[in-house]
């Protein structure tokens, strides 16, 4: 029987998985297919305290790993949970066919990357399509290539900030007339003589399903209805994140978007079962959030097990 089972790798899943190792509860921590999270896909993380120069995203998650681990979280490398029973306790997690016993689990599963639910999109996905710069930028098929970043986020403006690394100019399709992005990242990317905004503006199709492969998108914009063929040869999708909780949902209460309801602290409503980072917060949506989050969660799962004692 575990006391702790963390669902996920990402910068609440460490936080929570270092906390408890510490408390001497000997965490299990399942890190999904993604190890390490959405952050191991961004380049540089410049707001993450105590990193003045910036860090690595891959390299920081390695860093909690590694943290995590040297005090005693054991760890399921590339596991994903397959099914869960949150009615009673223990709880039963899962994983790889096997199933595991829980006294608490913390769900930090984080969340994936929002789609423009195009049917062109969904044929084309790593034939141009991507939702990652940083993992598919420097593929030799967008090589001095025109490229389309779709969003108005910091997200958006990072991609498109990336991809000039290696296109010849980057169109950043946005449907509205100013970004949403952090003001030190629209004025970045607004500087940047390679990226062109293209404002008001919606893809309607990714082209061409027929010839397999991106050779552009059909953009129509939303104040005229006009509608154009911008000639690329990839689209970067970066319009937001869905959380990761399906596979909770018949125990764990959601608001409409899916993100998990914390009840109190970083308790859910089945007791026993807290949570943390993305897969629950769609305001702040930080690294150092994120493993704040960990963090209250862990002290949470701590202390009802000593309550228990
Ligand atoms: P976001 O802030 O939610 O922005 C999503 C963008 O996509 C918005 O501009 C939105 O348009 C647009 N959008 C949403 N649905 C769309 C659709 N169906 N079609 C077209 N456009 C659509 O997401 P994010 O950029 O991924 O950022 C998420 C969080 O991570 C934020 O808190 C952000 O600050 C943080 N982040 C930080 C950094 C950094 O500091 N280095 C880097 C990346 C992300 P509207 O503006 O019209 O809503």
């Amino acid at each position: 029987m575990e006391n702790v089972v963390i669902i996920g790798s990402g910068c609440a899943g460490w936080t929570a998985a270092l906390y408890t190792a510490r408390a001497n509860l000997k965490p299990l921590l399942i890190t999904g297919e993604q190890p390490g999270g959405l952050l191991t896909t961004t380049s540089v993380v410049e707001n993450f305290p105590g990193f003045p120069e910036g860090v690595d995203g891959y390299e920081l998650m390695t860093r909690m790993q590694a943290q995590a681990e040297r005090f005693g979280t054991r760890t399921k490398l590339g596991s994903l949970v397959q099914n869960v029973d949150f009615s009673k306790r223990p709880f039963v997690v899962t994983v790889d066919g096997e199933k595991i016993e829980a006294k608490t689990i913390i769900i930090a599963t984080g969340a994936g990357h929002r789609h423009l639910g195009l049917k062109s999109e969904d044929l084309l996905e790593k034939k141009g399509v991507t939702y990652c710069a940083t993992c598919d930028g420097a593929l030799p098929m967008f090589r001095n290539q025109p490229l389309v970043v779709v969003g108005g986020g910091d997200s958006a403006c990072e991609e498109a900030s990336y991809l000039t690394r290696f296109a010849s100019v980057v169109y950043l399709i946005h449907r509205r007339d100013s970004l949403r992005a952090s003001k030190i990242m629209a004025d970045r990317t607004l500087a940047n003589p390679k990226i062109k905004p293209v404002w008001d503006s919606v893809v309607t199709e990714v082209l061409d399903v027929k010839q397999e492969k991106v050779t552009g998108v059909r953009v129509k914009n939303l104040k005229t209805n006009a509608e154009s063929v911008i000639d690329c040869a990839g689209v970067f999708v970066a319009i937001g994140h869905v959380p990761n909780t399906k596979l909770f949902q018949p125990f764990i209460n959601t608001d409409e978007n899916g993100y998990i309801i914390r009840t109190n602290g970083a308790a859910t409503n089945v007791h026993g079962v807290f949570v943390a980072g993305d897969c629950s917060d769609h305001i702040y949506r930080q690294a150092i959030t994120a493993a704040g989050m960990g963090c209250a969660a862990a002290i949470e799962a701590e202390r009802l097990l000593a309550s228990e004692a």
